[in-house]
């Protein structure tokens, strides 16, 4: 296969990101400063409009069609899940996760404060309750330790998030949901290919989301899956995704018609973005590499900063594979890490950091609450700086960044 990179890949310039990611927010981009180094430029080869052209050749370009079902092959064989439903995003996907989990008012779900909005905003809309936690100093992960305080008569259900395609600690995770029968939804939006002690993350939980968003590793600009690991969940998760209907079952021909049998919507992609999916799932591998390539140069360039303790670097435990999806910085405080943006933005060089905490946000003072210190996710959220990372991204480009960060933060 040939790789061709294409130039307009990813049109993460200007404003629409902050659109896209709504608690996530940008260097000032109000101002005309011209961007040189946009924060996420992934690559799309020739390949994506080759099977684009396919889809719109056959006539058939509604959910469920061959590129769909090839999508959901690669996921099932790659990772080992009963089965992977491909959604139009990973929101789509924890909605279904809280219909499949029987989510009603006044059900409490144990998730980071230290996340997207969606993560939460998935169990509120079914009227639950998200019960925020904080979160581990060294992944920035949910704090599986901060876990058993916060589980009531309410709790049905925790939704730890692999932040940067590190794995949660899902061992200690599994453990508290079996004791308290608990169901785990894993919202593994980041985390593609990720590994925990070998196993592929998102197949611990009893279900999990994953996202094909513009921003993340395989992307068909707007995507989803969620992978179901707990068999007794599959019917119900295949009508959820069809409107409410068993019309799998009659495309399948093990019914002779098709009806409303229970709550749903339409959680389906077109086949036109399934073709797009496809051909970024077949050269994930390349993609990975080049995105991992760059989080290793940063990595090995900003020691010198965490050896002089200028910032403090991702930490990596050693059973976590992770898929180099988010380069971060952790900076001294919330001035030096405005000081920096600014810096860089000056420099052409766009740059990002996250997440605004959900519990102190007005939804998530309205919808949820808050067990425990939150000083880790506080902390944190003020002082992380996110640099421009993209399997597109070349070398060079990295050396410019790399180069204007340690300019600014080296005495
Ligand atoms: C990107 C992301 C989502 C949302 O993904 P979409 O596909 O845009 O709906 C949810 N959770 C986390 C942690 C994410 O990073």
């Amino acid at each position: 296969m040939v790789y061709v990179p294409s130039e307009h890949s990813s049109s993460t310039y200007g404003k629409g990101m902050e659109n896209a990611l709504s608690n996530t927010t940008t260097a000032g981009l109000s101002t005309e400063t011209k961007i040189n180094i946009p924060f996420n430029h992934n690559l799309t080869t020739n390949q994506e409009l080759e099977y684009i052209r396919e889809a719109l050749l056959s006539g058939r370009t509604s959910g469920d069609g061959s590129f769909t079902k090839k999508c959901k092959a690669w996921l099932e064989q790659q990772t080992g899940c009963a089965s992977a439903l491909i959604t139009h995003s990973c929101t789509a996907a924890l909605e279904m996760a809280a219909i499949l989990a029987n989510i009603q008012p006044g059900d409490e779900v144990i998730m980071p404060s230290y996340t997207f909005v969606s993560t939460a905003n998935a169990f509120v809309l079914r009227g639950g309750v998200p019960v925020f936690v904080d979160i581990r100093p060294d992944t920035l992960n949910i704090d599986e330790t901060c876990i058993e305080a916060a589980i009531t008569s309410r709790t049905k259900a925790i939704a730890p998030v692999h932040y940067a395609g590190v794995s949660c600690e899902m061992n200690a995770i599994m453990a508290i949901a079996q004791e308290h029968d608990l169901l785990v939804i894993e919202d593994a939006a980041q985390a593609i290919s990720a590994q925990y002690h070998g196993k592929p993350v998102g197949t611990m939980g009893h279900m999990s989301a994953l996202s094909f968003h513009e921003t993340k590793n395989i992307m068909s600009g707007e995507g989803g899956a969620l992978l179901i690991n707990d068999r007794t969940l599959l019917e119900r998760a295949e009508i959820i995704r069809e409107k409410g209907t068993n019309r799998s079952k009659f495309f399948r021909g093990e019914l002779d018609k098709y009806t409303w049998v229970d709550v749903g919507s339409s959680y389906l992609p077109s086949d036109l973005i399934a073709a797009f999916l496809l051909a970024q799932l077949e050269q994930s591998e390349y993609l990975l590499k080049r995105r991992g390539d760059i989080w290793n140069y940063y990595h090995e360039t900003f020691a010198v900063l965490e050896a002089q303790g200028l910032v403090r670097r991702p930490q990596i435990p050693a059973h976590c594979q992770h898929n180099g999806h988010i380069y971060y910085l952790i900076v001294q405080d919330l001035e030096t890490r405005t000081a920096l943006m600014a810096h860089l933005k000056a420099k052409g060089i766009q740059s990002t950091f996250h997440y605004v905490p959900l519990h102190s946000a007005p939804a998530g003072l309205k919808y949820g609450r808050a067990v425990g210190s939150m000083e880790h996710t506080d902390r944190l959220s003020d002082c992380l700086i996110r640099l421009p990372l993209g399997s597109a991204m070349s070398m060079q480009e990295a050396t410019q960044v790399s180069t204007a960060v340690l300019e600014f933060l080296l005495p």
